[in-house]
């Protein structure tokens, strides 16, 4: 393929496990041929004035720009006086909605083998800025195909726990959606599993993992990049790639229904490069 048919995505590898995990992201989808060029942004050490953080205006200006993109985990270090990195991008791009996906993986015990769920949480509002309207039950008004019932939070944290085959979709608040989708990982296996996309205004999708930048086991080869590189397959369906999302998805889930290949947090042995390598030959 020529450049001109290549599409540009935005890459920030992020910290700790993050360029570990994106490295392991650029290498399958280079070997399953994907068209994307990534235009890869990283986390600057000065607080950049124009957006209070160490992310600079040209790195958001590359998201605005591509209006797609791939993000690694980011840390925060904790009262250093300079705005949240995740705050930065989801507050400046306007990223309203945060999609996580959950679901069982073939193969992978745990102590269910039913989950398929997805949890919308909102992602600039809610508790952290004390706005509440009920704006779930108008939009449910004008989709009567779809059935909308309404749970409180203590109640559904019980539900999901005895049986999470109930849930379909869960539409959360910012703060309950966080939590939420963290238990629903541990449904299935954990942190290193689940992806997520997040979508905002004029039609921007930058996905990322749920989790975090997994200080304990940075820089040791140790990190799952499931989550991460499934993140990178809901941007592929944003694209309306869906060979290549379903070339990629197949290959990450029969290497680790395959057992031979998996990364401690699933029990198994493989570093994060030869679990990558397996997925790559299952392609
Ligand atoms: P974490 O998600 O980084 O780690 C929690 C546990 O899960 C750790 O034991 C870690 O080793 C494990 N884990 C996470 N991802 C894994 C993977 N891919 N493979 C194997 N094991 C994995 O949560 P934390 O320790 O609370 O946070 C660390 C840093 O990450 C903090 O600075 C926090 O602010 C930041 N964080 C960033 C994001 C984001 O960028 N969206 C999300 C959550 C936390």
């Amino acid at each position: 393929a020529s450049s001109s048919d290549l599409i540009r995505a935005t890459l920030f590898p992020g910290d700790g496990i993050g360029p570990e995990i994106a490295d392991s992201v650029k290498q399958v989808f280079k070997a399953a041929e994907v068209p994307i060029e990534w235009e890869e942004h990283y986390v600057g050490n000065e607080i950049d004035p124009r957006t209070q953080s160490f992310l600079t205006w040209e790195s958001l200006e590359s998201v605005r720009k591509n209006k797609v993109g791939l993000k690694g985990p980011m840390a925060t270090p904790i009262g250093k006086g300079h705005r949240s990195l995740n705050l930065t991008l989801r507050k400046e791009l306007n990223l309203y909605a945060n999609v996580r996906p959950c679901y069982s993986l073939p193969g992978y015990k745990t102590r269910y083998d039913d989950v398929d769920l997805i949890t919308i949480r909102e992602n600039t509002e809610g508790e952290y800025s004390g706005l509440e309207h009920q704006c779930c039950r108008e939009v449910a008004e004008k989709y009567p195909e779809i059935k909308y019932e309404e749970v409180v939070i203590d109640n559904c944290c019980m539900m999901l726990v005895k049986n999470p085959a109930l849930f379909d979709v869960l539409v959360m608040p910012n703060l309950y959606g966080d939590i939420i989708s963290d238990l629903c990982a541990g449904l299935i296996g954990g942190l290193g599993l689940t992806p997520s996309c997040n979508i905002g205004e004029g039609g921007i999708a930058l996905a990322e993992a749920v989790h975090g930048s997994a200080p304990d086991i940075a820089g040791k080869n140790l990190a799952n990049p499931t989550a991460l590189m499934l993140s990178a397959v809901t941007m592929l369906r944003h694209l309306e790639l869906h060979d290549k999302a379903d070339r990629i998805q197949n290959a990450i889930l029969n290497t680790i229904a395959e057992g031979k290949y998996r990364t401690a947090d699933l029990g198994g042995s493989s570093s994060t490069t030869d679990f990558t390598k397996a997925i790559i030959d299952h392609l």
